[in-house]
């Protein structure tokens, strides 16, 4: 074995991640790599406010409540025109 391959070898061990490229997740408080889209620990938007989550279940969580505001507005409607055609003309 020549001298030097053993040192070498030690080179290609990657580093431990230093602190600074972790930041806490806004959900869970677990540390996530900043790179990493989603929490490893709770499947949220790692690094984005909660209001401004990406993972699957807020995105759906929110167009289900883009749907019930817009059902709500056309029952609005809906009573308006029910109550306008009730009135004697
Ligand atoms: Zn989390
Ligand atoms: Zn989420």
């Amino acid at each position: 074995m020549k001298s030097g391959s053993f040192r070498q070898y030690r080179s290609e061990i990657p580093a431990p991640e230093p602190a600074a490229v972790r930041s806490s997740c806004s959900w869970c408080h677990e540390l996530n790599a900043v790179g990493r889209r989603f929490c490893a620990a709770c499947g949220h938007s790692a690094h984005l406010p909660r209001l401004h989550c990406e993972c699957p279940d807020c995105q759906h969580g929110r167009r289900l409540v883009e749907i019930g505001h817009a059902i709500d507005a056309l029952q609005a409607q809906l009573d308006a025109y029910r109550e306008a055609r009730r009135r004697p003309q």
